[in-house]
């Protein structure tokens, strides 16, 4: 099981090709999230639990550590009653 605080700095290489992939502000057809993702392969992991309306949002919650971790979110299912 991932540790929050390596969910959150961990930069991970590609297992495809090797390249890094930090924590950084994506979009998808949900919305900006933050996740990782690999330059050549595509999108490797959402990490946050929730989408954002605009990257500048998503860029603030991930400066402040405003945001759950997906991982953390779904081993607390049912415990966190609200959003
Ligand atoms: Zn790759």
């Amino acid at each position: 099981m991932m540790s929050h605080a390596s969910y959150r700095q961990g930069s991970r290489n590609c297992p495809d090709c090797g390249r890094a992939m930090p924590v950084q502000i994506l979009v998808s057809g949900a919305g900006w999230y933050i996740g990782r993702t690999c330059e050549r392969c595509g999108p490797w992991d959402r990490i946050s639990s929730r989408y954002w309306g605009s990257r500048r949002e998503a860029e603030a919650a991930l400066a402040e550590g405003d945001f759950d971790d997906r991982a953390n979110a779904v081993e607390n299912e049912g415990l966190i009653g609200d959003d």
